[in-house]
């Protein structure tokens, strides 16, 4: 254990939650971890080490093009400056000002996610003017073409599980009204990891975190037309350099990247192999019921849901879980409906067999 960590004596934690930028994001392999220490130990001319590894990506990923940013927030915060400046200088440097009024940013009202932050500050934050197309519930193509105006800079399309899912319209359909009022149509993707599935639909630009499921560091990474991308570049004179990623990280997300490419994804009866013998051991507890459940966006995940049949034993339970020692974080979106989820990504064998012991001790003690 490294002298750091004993000195803030901290808790060790089972991440039982998935890719959570509470829990820090990613736990890097070996390649990763190297890739930085080269990364961080020498020299770069920064701009060819950046135009490089845009060729990289370019090149490796099949992508008319690509940037290495600092985050996916920053990857949000820098496409709508960037579709608002073009390659304006003065706007660049100024993001805010007033007389540019061309800054609407178009975004169905169920795509408004908070991610620990709304989305809206990232937003906010390249200087849009958030314009919301639609209902909590519902937002049709009509909805949101009501909403494009000569003001209209950018169309936003959120790909997440923390989206609302059901009745909001397609990105083709964002797509086309793109191409029909000539804006570009950026895609939030930060929890994917395909480079190609939304550039082939028809987005200019398309963000990546690099911390969630690609397994890298705090940075992300934006694919897009090269046209977009070349003006995304230019926000390194602007709000960019407020936001900058360094050497140490672009080195970690190309191998990250590289890594990504080569690692088979856990098939389904991979992961449900894997999370028999918890299932089976909460089975056998009275009130309570666990199966296997498909990723909520449609992702090819699979996780162990555990319901009890008294909604509040699942809000006790995952609060008992993280006071627990070591603290023990499951996916609790559902809790209130008295489901906890376990992801079992970042979970081991030994992991997986101290979850259940932690459950079956602290479900006998939950107040009844
Ligand atoms: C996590 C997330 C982000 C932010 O990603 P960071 O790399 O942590 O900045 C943006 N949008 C959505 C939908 C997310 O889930």
């Amino acid at each position: 254990m490294s002298e750091i960590r004993n000195e803030l004596s901290l808790t060790r934690v089972i991440n039982a939650s998935g890719k959570m930028t509470i829990l820090g994001g990613s736990k890097l392999s070996e390649a990763v971890t190297e890739a930085m220490c080269d990364g961080s130990q020498n020299f770069y001319v920064m701009s060819d080490l950046m135009m490089k590894s845009r060729q990289w990506i370019e090149m490796n990923y099949n992508v008319e093009a690509a940037w290495i940013v600092s985050s996916a927030s920053s990857g949000i915060a820098q496409t709508v400056a960037a579709a608002i400046a073009q390659d304006n200088l003065d706007v660049i440097l100024n993001p805010y000002a007033p007389n540019v009024t061309k800054r609407n940013i178009v975004i169905a009202k169920g795509h408004i996610v908070d991610y620990g932050t709304s989305i809206e500050v990232p937003i906010r934050m390249g200087g849009g003017t958030i314009i919301e197309a639609g209902f909590a519930n519902a937002c049709s193509k009509a909805h949101f073409e009501s909403k494009i105006t000569d003001d209209t800079a950018a169309l936003l399309y959120v790909k997440s599980h923390h989206a609302v899912q059901k009745g909001m319209l397609e990105l083709e359909e964002v797509v086309e009204l793109g191409k029909k009022y000539k804006v570009p149509v950026i895609v939030d993707a930060a929890a994917e990891s395909d480079l190609n599935l939304y550039l082939n639909k028809g987005a200019d630009a398309v963000i990546y975190s690099g911390t969630k499921a690609l397994e890298g560091p705090t940075s992300g990474v934006v694919v897009g037309k090269a046209t977009f991308i070349d003006v995304l570049k230019l926000q390194g004179q602007g709000i960019g350099r407020v936001m900058k990623v360094g050497k140490e990280s672009i080195f970690g997300l190309m191998a990250a990247l590289l890594h990504f490419k080569k690692s088979q994804p856990a098939t389904k009866a991979m992961q449900e192999a894997f999370m028999a013998p918890l299932l089976a051991r909460m089975n056998a507890l009275d009130g309570v019921r666990a199966v296997s459940v498909q990723d909520g966006a449609g992702r090819p995940i699979y996780r162990a849901s555990i319901a009890f049949t008294h909604a509040k034993d699942a809000i006790q339970m995952t609060k008992a879980l993280q006071e627990n020692d070591p603290k023990i974080y499951t996916r609790d979106y559902r809790k209130n409906e008295g489901i906890i989820e376990v992801d079992l990504r970042d979970v081991s064998e030994t992991e997986l067999e101290e979850i259940a012991q932690a459950i079956e001790t602290l479900y006998g003690g939950l107040k009844k």
